[in-house]
């Protein structure tokens, strides 16, 4: 059977002719500027590859989407925590959502000043973390319990430092998405219950250091159908009416992240048109309420910005089926194993002689049969030592990887234009045993 021509991910993957191959037919997938092929010699496989002109141009994407209106983009760290994907976004003027005390000492290392554009979200932050955060000069805290009202009006007090809250309020929307990455309905462990919120406001506003700010959403992830979005906002639209009539001074809308991306190959709709249909979604309902809105995107602006480059180490056929096994697995990638996510998986070199393709399992190293990629994926015809790159991983890959079986985490490295910088060095057997003690 004859292959179709591979999809790309402009602006930052594409396809060119390689100048270091002789052979005019043979095309080799780029980051930016810079050759996979390359970068894989010189840094080894699995490689995590990010691009940064797709990461700058999803961002501005969300800017233009959002111009008419005052607004912070606060990009989610936990998609991809790199510093210097942080440091990327920073220069550009984002600011960041935040879950954890690591993630906020990530941004204390990148820029001072960003502290100011920060929110912490989260079920469960620790006292230790709520000073970190309180210390530092955050912008929000996202609250999602009385109980944590109450450990941030101690430790505010404690310090003697002013906090603004929202409280992450539950909306009950459905969204269709995966219910693990689903947050929005009373059912789910996250924000408080719509009918609360109202009280803790009360509850928060009534201790001295405490300050009302906003309020926040989130309704999960990966969502491309903008009507969740819509729905939940209008419901936060009223809360924000009944709380200044309530003389809450609430300037800020949280409304999360959650905007979703295409992983099949045929896109049915561009990003910028789905950034334009998002805002609308969003500012519809808010019109005339003079809120400065916070966005959260993740997965929208560095999804599409990175690739898992690999290896293919043997082709082995069980019975009538046939494996590619590659050098990276679930340890480097879960998503697939953890959600049966689907990524596009495509040749690093594109040769003339390789236009064959076949229905091949695509799996990893690890001794676990959820170890794979793909299953019953038709794929170009790729021999032992040839490299793959699987597509849209630079949201929820590195920052997922572990170091089950004993396996050391990969490197990443980030392209701008023509050039390529390591940004996290490939663990040594030495890290791995480095935490250890006999
Ligand atoms: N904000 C909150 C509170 C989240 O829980 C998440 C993801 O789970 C995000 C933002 C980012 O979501 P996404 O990467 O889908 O934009």
């Amino acid at each position: 059977m004859k292959a179709e021509r591979p999809p790309e991910r402009p602006p930052g993957f594409t396809y060119r002719s390689d100048k270091r191959i002789v052979r005019a037919s043979q095309f080799t997938m780029h980051a930016d500027d810079v050759s996979l092929a390359m970068l894989a010699e010189r840094y080894g496989t699995p490689l995590y590859v990010y691009s940064a002109s797709a990461i700058r141009e999803r961002y501005q994407e969300f800017e233009r989407a959002f111009q008419g209106c005052e607004h912070t983009v606060c990009y989610s760290v936990k998609a991809n925590s790199n510093l210097s994907i942080l440091r990327l976004l920073s220069r550009m003027g984002a600011g960041f959502d935040i879950v954890s005390g690591g993630e906020l000492h990530r941004i204390a290392e990148i820029s001072r000043k960003s502290a100011a554009k920060t929110v912490f979200s989260g079920v469960g932050k620790l006292a230790g973390e709520i000073d970190l955060a309180l210390s530092t000069g955050i912008l929000m805290f996202n609250v999602e319990s009385a109980s944590e009202l109450d450990l941030l009006a101690a430790r505010a007090a404690h310090l003697r430092k002013r906090a603004r809250f929202a409280v992450r309020a539950n909306p009950d929307v459905t969204a269709e998405t995966h219910p693990y990455i689903s947050t929005g309905l009373h059912e789910h462990k996250f924000g408080v219950p719509w009918r609360d919120a109202g009280e803790l406001y009360r509850l928060g506003d009534s201790f001295p250091y405490l300050k009302a700010a906003g309020v926040s959403v989130h309704i999960g992830s990966q969502i491309t159908e903008v009507g969740p979005f819509r729905e939940s906002m209008e419901r936060v639209a009223s809360l924000v009416r009944s709380l200044r009539a309530d003389h809450h001074d609430i300037r800020y809308v949280d409304a999360g992240g959650g905007l979703g991306i295409v992983y099949e190959p045929n896109a049915a709709i561009g990003f910028a048109k789905l950034a334009r249909q998002y805002a609308q979604a969003l500012l519809g309902p808010l019109k005339s309420l003079g809120v400065h809105l916070l966005l959260e995107p993740g997965r929208a602006i560095v999804g599409p910005a990175g690739v898992l480059v690999t290896r293919v180490i043997y082709r082995k056929r069980n019975e009538g089926k046939q494996f590619v096994v590659v050098d990276a697995a679930m340890t480097d990638l879960l998503r697939p194993s953890l959600y049966d996510a689907y990524h596009e998986i495509v040749p690093v070199v594109l040769g003339a002689d390789s236009s064959a393709a076949e229905k091949v399992d695509v799996v990893g190293p690890v001794c676990e049969t959820g170890d794979f990629f793909a299953h019953g994926r038709q794929l170009r015809v790729v021999g032992e030592g040839d490299l793959l790159a699987i597509l849209d991983t630079g949201a929820y890959g590195m920052v997922l990887a572990s170091n089950y079986n004993s396996r050391m985490r990969p490197a990443e490295v980030l392209v701008d234009g023509a050039r390529s910088r390591l940004v996290r060095k490939r663990e040594s057997l030495r890290d791995l045993l480095a935490p250890e003690r006999i």
